[in-house]
C-alpha cells in the first residue's frame, strides 16, 4: 500500500528548525519508499492563525527542497465536518457535554495543587440525565464536548523509532475536550486531538511522523480514532532537537526559525543535509555530504535515534563550508554579488567578479562571510597595529614597497596580472637582496592592513584591476 505522509503545521509563527526536520523525515520516508508527502494547515486558531506565518512555513519548505504532493488541505475550511464527527460521537455515547465552569475547573485545580496531584478533569457530568442537560441549557451555561477516557484502559502502540510505547488511560489527565465551549445545544469549534484524527483519516495519511513532544496526545488520538471507527496509521515521534546544554533548542539559542539561518549565510541544501543527521544517522555513512536524493535513497524511520539530537553548530558550519567549496562559481558569484550590492559596493568588471569570488570560496564557512572577505577589494582596510608594527620593526619593508612604485612607473605598468605580480616581486627581491618574504609581507600589509588575508598574487591582479594598488602601497610610505 502506498505510504502517505503529512506535515501539519499551524501557521502561528516562522518556520521553525523542529518543524522542518519533521518535514524533512516526513518527506525522506515518503521518498524512501516511492510514497506520497502532504502538507495540511493547521489554521483554526483564527487568533494566533496568520497567512504570513502559512507563507513564511511554505516557503521555507520550498527553499529546503521540500516539495510536497496534492494540494494543500486548510483545516479551518472543514470545520463542519469535524462537528459532524464530534456529534456522531455524541450520540454514540463516547462523547457528552460538560457545563463545568472556568472558575469550577480551577477550584478543582486549585483542591489537585493542594495535595500535590497533578491537573486532572474529575468528570463529573459524565452522565448528566436529559433533564440535568436541559436545566443547564436553561440557566444558559456554556458546553464543551469531552471523549470520555477509560480509567483502566491501557493505550498500546508499535512506534516506528520507539518501539512499543504503553499509555495508562488514568494518566491521560480525565475526560478530554474535544470543542471549544458553545451555548444552547450548539458545538463549538473542534480543538487538535479531535480534528487532527478526523483530517488524518480523511487524507488516508498511513504514517504519522511528529516530535515526540506529541507521545501523549497519540494515547488520546488512539482512542479517538478506535471510537470513530477508523483505520490506525503507524505512529513515530522523533527525538526533540537539543541546545548544548541539554534542553530543548528554543529562541533563547540565538537562532530556531529558518529564516535566520537563512540570514546568516547558510545554503539550503547544507542546512538540509545537516538537518538529516539530527537524530539519524546511516549504518555505513560514505560521506556525511548527500544530497536530499541520496539520502532519501537510505533514510529508514527505525534508524532514528530515541535520544534527543544535540544541535552542533561546529558541524552544521563545516558542512555549509564544503558545500560552498564545491559549489559552481557563477552560481556562488551570484550570492555574493548580492551582498556586495547590499553594500553599495561596485566592481569594476563581471571577470573580476568571478576572480574575486574564485580567491575567497575556499575560506568561506557561511555565504555571510563574502562581505567581510570581500570588503578589502572595495574600500581601504584599516591599518591594524600588527601591519603598523610590521612595517616599523622590520628592514627593508617600506624600501620594498618603494620600489614596487618605482619599477611599476618605470616599467609604465598599469595592470599587474598574476605573472607579472610574481615576476615583479621576485626582480625586487633579487636585484636588491630583499628576502622574498618581506617584500611579500609588506604588500600584504599595503593591501590588507594586516599579515593575514588571500592570496597575495592574485589579490593584487584584483587591486590592479580596481586601480587601487597603487594607493593602498603609498598609504604606507606617508
Ligand atoms: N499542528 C500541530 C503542531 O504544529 C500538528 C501536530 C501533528 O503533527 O499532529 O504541533
Amino acid at each position: 500500500m502506498e505510504k502517505r505522509l503529512r506535515l501539519a503545521p499551524s501557521p502561528t509563527g516562522l518556520l521553525h528548525i523542529g518543524t522542518a526536520r519533521t518535514a524533512l523525515f516526513n518527506w525522506l520516508y515518503a521518498k524512501k519508499t516511492n510514497g506520497k508527502f502532504l502538507i495540511r494547515i493547521e489554521d483554526t486558531d483564527s487568533v494566533r492563525s496568520k497567512s504570513i506565518y502559512k507563507n513564511n512555513i511554505l516557503e521555507g519548505l520550498n527553499w529546503l527542497g521540500l516539495d510536497w504532493d496534492e494540494e494543500i488541505i486548510e483545516q479551518s475550511k472543514r470545520i463542519s465536518i469535524h462537528k459532524n464527527n464530534i456529534q456522531k460521537l455524541l450520540e454514540t455515547g463516547a462523547a457528552y457535554r460538560c457545563f463545568v465552569s472556568e472558575s469550577e475547573i480551577l477550584e478543582l485545580r486549585e483542591k489537585q495543587k493542594i495535595r500535590n496531584l497533578p491537573p486532572k478533569h474529575d468528570n463529573r457530568h459524565r452522565n448528566l440525565s436529559k433533564n440535568e442537560i436541559k436545566e443547564f441549557i436553561s440557566q444558559g451555561r456554556s458546553s464543551v464536548i469531552r471523549f470520555k477516557i477509560d480509567e483502566g484502559s491501557e493505550i498500546k502502540w508499535e512506534d516506528q523509532i520507539r518501539g512499543e510505547i504503553k499509555w495508562q488511560g488514568k494518566d491521560l489527565g480525565g475526560d478530554l475536550v474535544l470543542s471549544r465551549r458553545a451555548l444552547g445545544y450548539e458545538i463549538g469549534d473542534p480543538l487538535y486531538n479531535l480534528a487532527v484524527v478526523v483530517d488524518d483519516n480523511f487524507m488516508n495519511i498511513t504514517n504519522v511522523v511528529r516530535g515526540e513532544d506529541h507521545i501523549s496526545n497519540t494515547a488520546k488520538q488512539i482512542l479517538i480514532y478506535k471510537a470513530l471507527g477508523f483505520k490506525l496509521p503507524v505512529f513515530s515521534h522523533t527525538p526533540l532537537i537539543l541546545n548544548s546544554e541539554g534542553k530543548k533548542l528554543s529562541k533563547r539559542d540565538s537562532v530556531t526559525s529558518i529564516d535566520e539561518f537563512k540570514e546568516m549565510g547558510y545554503l539550503p541544501e547544507a542546512l538540509a543535509n545537516y538537518m538529516a543527521f539530527l537524530g539519524w544517522s546511516t549504518k555505513d555513512p560514505e560521506s556525511e555530504i548527500l544530497s536530499l536524493a541520496e539520502i532519501s535513497k537510505v533514510f529508514n524511520l527505525s534508524d532514528v535515534n530515541k535520544a534527543g539530537a544535540k544541535f552542533n553548530w561546529e558541524k552544521l558550519n563545516w558542512i555549509n563550508a564544503q558545500y560552498i567549496k564545491k559549489m559552481e562559481l557563477t552560481k556562488l558569484c551570484k550570492f555574493i554579488k548580492n551582498y556586495w550590492k547590499n553594500m553599495g559596493w561596485k566592481s569594476p568588471s563581471k571577470e573580476w567578479d568571478l576572480k574575486l569570488t574564485n580567491l575567497i570560496q575556499d575560506s568561506m564557512i557561511l555565504l555571510t562571510d563574502a562581505i567581510d572577505q570581500s570588503k578589502p577589494f572595495f574600500s581601504l582596510s584599516i591599518m591594524q597595529i600588527e601591519g603598523e608594527e610590521f612595517l616599523e620593526n622590520n628592514c627593508d619593508t617600506k624600501e620594498s614597497l618603494k620600489l614596487i612604485l618605482h619599477y611599476l612607473k618605470e616599467e609604465n605598468i598599469s595592470k599587474v596580472n598574476n605573472d607579472k605580480a610574481r615576476e615583479i616581486i621576485n626582480k625586487i627581491s633579487k636585484t636588491h637582496s630583499i628576502k622574498k618574504g618581506i617584500v611579500m609581507k609588506s604588500l600584504r600589509v599595503a593591501f590588507f592592513g594586516c599579515l593575514s588575508g588571500p592570496d597575495l598574487i592574485q589579490s593584487w591582479e584584483l587591486f590592479s584591476e580596481n586601480k587601487t594598488d597603487i594607493t593602498l602601497i603609498k598609504r604606507c610610505l606617508n
